[in-house]
């Protein structure tokens, strides 16, 4: 632990040893655990350090050069750094990095572009999708006219003749590509196509893929879709946030979209954060780091086959993996409960055609961002499939107490893979 991070801990907890006890608490679970939650990761010292900063005293309401409150000489520089670098390592005419998150990115590309009514095309969110790209529950199911696609079930891949069957049916003013839990290379090119034929924006949502995009493992959507939207803290591995890409023709309403359209003043030290995030994904050996975060999915997809683990689509071209357990007896819920138990972090699912119900369904979902940025390899993939497979047995045959030992063996083996922001000293 460095000694500005020391002091700041004893600042805390000083001044209120409950909230300093509480995240002690948490640096030590997501230090004891092998968190394979797809959507999430461990970011640098450096991007925490700047989102502690007193930059979160400062209102910024407008865009550099053009804000509604005084004294923004230096917020304007560090929002026009991080747009800069937004350009540079995706290769884009324009970025807004106000948006707080990535439902009020995407809810900004409807604002932008659509009108309440208006037909657009998405998957599902069974199928893969994001709740923003249409789903009944979410407002852009609510106030848009949501048309979805999904995957082929013999292939667990993205249904084209769907996708075009549909977009020649329903003529949608947009087309979104992307998802949240798709194991496979998303194919801008051929959405482009599609979307060209019916004359409609295409959208493309690469929030879980962005660290992939920019490390170059994963096809970029630069060229394919003139809007793209991201969260910056997935694999891209920035502070909870997100940024709007698109064509310098598209820059305009899109700004406006998210400031005055949905969002007062941006959170200038998460701005601060993704300009230090994008600074590292820049760096060489942050494109070493997506090579590795793929090498180790396609591992732990081979060692999970390997131990009769049936995977949506049989495998993976990214980070993520799609579990199917049916064959394996036992519901998503309950086994994803089991592995938290034995040490292992990630997230019930459910997987395409799913005969069970969303809040009980037959999948885990699971992702190797968090545990490449703590140095795990793949040599160290049949160990967590084989943990998996222990724990996921063990529940399915009523043997809760295996779990504890499980935990403990995993809270061993962490120990050699050091997190920013929380040692055991
Ligand atoms: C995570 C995610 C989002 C939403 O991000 P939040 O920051 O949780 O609002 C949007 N789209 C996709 C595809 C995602 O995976």
């Amino acid at each position: 632990m460095n000694d500005q991070y020391a002091q700041l801990t004893r600042r805390l907890a000083d001044a209120d040893p409950d909230i300093a006890r509480l995240i002690d608490t948490e640096g030590k679970r997501q230090h004891d655990s092998i968190r394979l939650i797809a959507s999430e990761n461990y970011v640098s010292q450096a991007v925490m350090d700047a989102t502690g900063t007193l930059l979160t005293n400062k209102y910024s309401e407008g865009y550099a050069g053009r804000r509604y409150y005084e004294g923004q000489q230096v917020i304007d520089e560090i929002e026009e750094l991080a747009i800069s670098r937004a350009k540079a390592v995706f290769g884009v005419e324009h970025a807004n990095v106000q948006p707080y998150s990535g439902s009020p990115a995407n809810l900004a590309v409807y604002l932008a572009f659509l009108q309440p009514g208006d037909t657009v095309l998405g998957m599902s969110l069974p199928m893969g999708g994001h709740l923003t790209h249409g789903a009944k529950v979410s407002a852009t199911g609510k106030w848009f006219k949501p048309v979805q696609y999904g995957v082929r079930a013999d292939t667990g891949r993205v249904d084209f003749d769907q996708v075009r069957e549909l977009a020649l049916a329903e003529r949608p003013k947009m087309i979104i590509c992307g998802g949240t839990a798709i194991p496979r290379t998303v194919d801008f090119a051929k959405f482009a196509e599609i979307a060209a034929e019916v004359d409609a924006l295409l959208f493309a949502d690469i929030a879980h893929i962005a660290g992939l995009v920019a490390g170059g493992v994963h096809p970029t959507p630069v060229g394919h879709a003139e809007v793209i939207s991201t969260t910056t803290h997935k694999t891209l591995r920035g502070p909870r946030g997100a940024m709007l890409m698109s064509t310098a023709e598209r820059a305009k309403p899109l700004d406006k979209a998210v400031f005055p359209g949905l969002q007062g003043g941006p959170h200038n030290h998460t701005t601060a954060a993704v300009a230090v995030a994008l600074a590292e994904a820049a760096r060489p050996d942050f494109r070493t780091y997506a090579n590795q975060i793929v090498a180790n999915a396609k591992a732990l997809a081979a060692a999970m086959v390997e131990r009769g683990f049936d995977l949506v689509s049989g495998g993976t071209d990214n980070h993520l993996i799609l579990v199917d357990l049916t064959g394996k007896d036992i519901g998503g819920k309950p086994a994803a409960k089991a592995l938290d138990a034995a040490g292992i972090e990630l997230n019930f699912n459910t997987v395409p055609f799913d005969r069970r119900k969303p809040l009980d369904p037959s999948g885990l979902r699971l992702g190797t961002a968090a545990i490449t940025t703590r140095g795990m390899t793949e040599q160290h993939m049949p160990q967590i499939a084989a943990w998996m497979d222990e724990a996921v047995t063990a529940a399915r045959d009523g043997r809760e107490q295996a779990l504890a030992p499980i935990a403990g063996q995993i809270r061993d083996f962490c120990a050699d893979f050091p997190i920013p922001g929380w040692s055991a000293s």
